[in-house]
């Protein structure tokens, strides 16, 4: 049996974690929050991560608690809609909030995964046997192999990979969410306005009883930096430029603003991509946004998180029994054939399988950028004509199908599991 340490608790985490158990291995999650951290945006499945969470078992979970979102509009200062989009484009093909997906995977791991709240890695020791952890908190504890899934600004890959400006590339924009009360009365939809380089707007969740309001925008473009001029830790002077930024426009954001104010779950991040060359260390991994962001703007985030978990537990599961089978037929201790060596294989097969598709996702978030955050008049203009059209325009099957196909851009193999399909108790 292997021993697993998965840094992060949020939807890459516990999806590997799953996994992990069904394949009969030890698997311990750290996570620095005090418990799952509840909460947050509507985050979308499309394409492969769905086939995923059939063989989780957790489909009719995540379905039970979809958002049901409809298409969203965009509207102009004075209000008025000038335009309109799919549900598709915006919702995938299910969504649900991100702290209740999170929930679920809690729920269908928290029996058979030791969780350890409230605390971080601080330093890795890889040595021929394993990986000497020392933790904030806790004791120095050893494992065979480490994990980083603990996200875009992931400690595992600053200590195991080097320092997080090597490897994340801001793509000019920032972003900034909070919950906010259903003013517009939205019901199952979004509004949105947009203005050279900021788009801003609100979309219903939880069957309406509340709204997430969005602030997308460039950030300064006449520095030769595309990151927000802004501590990343800072949050006060994050809320200052948010402010900064939408102040003097119409509509309803006046309002959005003051709400942004006093929500208690402000959000705001560069929009960034991870770029690694390999995404193993030795013994040390990563999964999810830690290893492959692609940002917000593709809106496949979560299903690179869920489809890379189940990739990397499986090519592990298959490198690990290929080489215990290989030391049973007495082929032993032959170069290749260790568990030592397992790994490296299993590592080197899950980033040939998730590398193409890591950069279909994250090319669908370049492209969209300019669509969703026009930078000039012009295209703003070119962009609303065409969501005007779209209906009637022959190959708009094409174009509302072009996220599926990304979402499909990976080929999932069939892994044996150890063990059936554990239940998950109802909430
Ligand atoms: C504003 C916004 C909107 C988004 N919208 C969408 C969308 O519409 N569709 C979509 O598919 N995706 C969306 N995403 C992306 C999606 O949320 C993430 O891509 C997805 O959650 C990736 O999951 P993850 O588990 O890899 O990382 P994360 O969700 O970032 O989780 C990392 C976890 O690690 C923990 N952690 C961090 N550091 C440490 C540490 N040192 N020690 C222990 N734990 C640590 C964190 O607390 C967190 O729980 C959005 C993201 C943002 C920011």
């Amino acid at each position: 049996m292997t021993t697993f340490l998965i840094s992060g608790a949020s939807v890459a985490g516990p999806a590997l974690a799953y996994w992990l158990q069904r394949f009969s291995h030890t698997a311990t999650v750290i996570e620095k929050a005090p418990a799952p951290r509840p909460g947050g945006y509507a985050v979308d499945f499309r394409g492969a991560s769905l086939d995923v969470l059939d063989r989780m078992g957790l489909r009719a979970a995540v379905e039970a608690r979809a958002t049901r979102m409809g298409g969203m509009d965009y509207v102009n200062e004075s209000g008025k809609v000038v335009a309109r989009t799919s549900e598709t484009a915006f919702s995938g093909e299910l969504e649900v909030l991100r702290g209740d997906l999170v929930e679920i995977l809690y729920d269908a791991t928290r029996d058979g995964v030791e969780y350890v709240f409230s605390d971080s890695i601080t330093r890795l020791s890889e040595d021929a046997d394993g990986v000497l952890v020392e933790f904030e908190r806790g004791a120095p504890r050893r494992f065979d192999l480490v994990i980083g899934a603990d996200g875009l600004h992931s400690t595992v890959r600053r200590l195991a990979f080097g320092p997080e400006q090597d490897f994340r590339h801001d793509l000019g924009y920032a972003v900034s969410v909070a919950t906010v009360p259903n003013h517009l009365d939205l019901d199952h939809t979004g509004r949105l306005l947009s203005l050279p380089g900021k788009t801003v707007g609100a979309y219903s969740a939880r069957g309406n009883t509340e709204a997430k309001a969005l602030f997308y925008f460039a950030t300064d473009t006449s520095k030769a930096s595309k990151s927000p001029a802004v501590d990343r830790r800072d949050t006060a002077a994050q809320r200052q430029l948010v402010e900064d930024t939408f102040t003097g426009i119409g509509w309803e954001v006046p309002r959005l603003l003051s709400e942004l104010r006093v929500a208690d779950d402000f959000y705001f991040d560069s929009i960034s991509q991870i770029k690694l060359d390999s995404y193993s260390r030795g013994r040390i991994a990563l999964v999810g946004d830690a290893g492959y962001c692609a940002s917000p703007l593709s809106g496949m985030g979560t299903s690179l998180g869920i489809v890379g978990a189940y990739v990397l537990a499986g090519e592990l599961q298959a490198a690990l029994t290929d080489a215990k089978d290989r030391r049973a037929d007495d082929v032993a201790h032959r170069p290749g054939s260790t568990p030592a060596a397992a790994h490296l294989r299993a590592f080197a097969a899950y980033d040939a399988v998730m590398r193409p598709f890591v950069a279909a996702c994250q090319k669908q978030a370049v492209d969209g950028a300019r669509w969703f955050i026009p930078g000039s008049r012009a295209f703003l203009a070119l962009r609303n004509l065409t969501f005007r059209l779209m209906p009637y325009l022959p190959w708009r099957k094409l174009i509302d199908e072009l996220p599926l196909k990304v979402g499909n851009a990976v080929e999932l193999k069939q892994y044996e599991a150890r063990r059936p399909l554990p239940a998950v108790p109802p909430r």
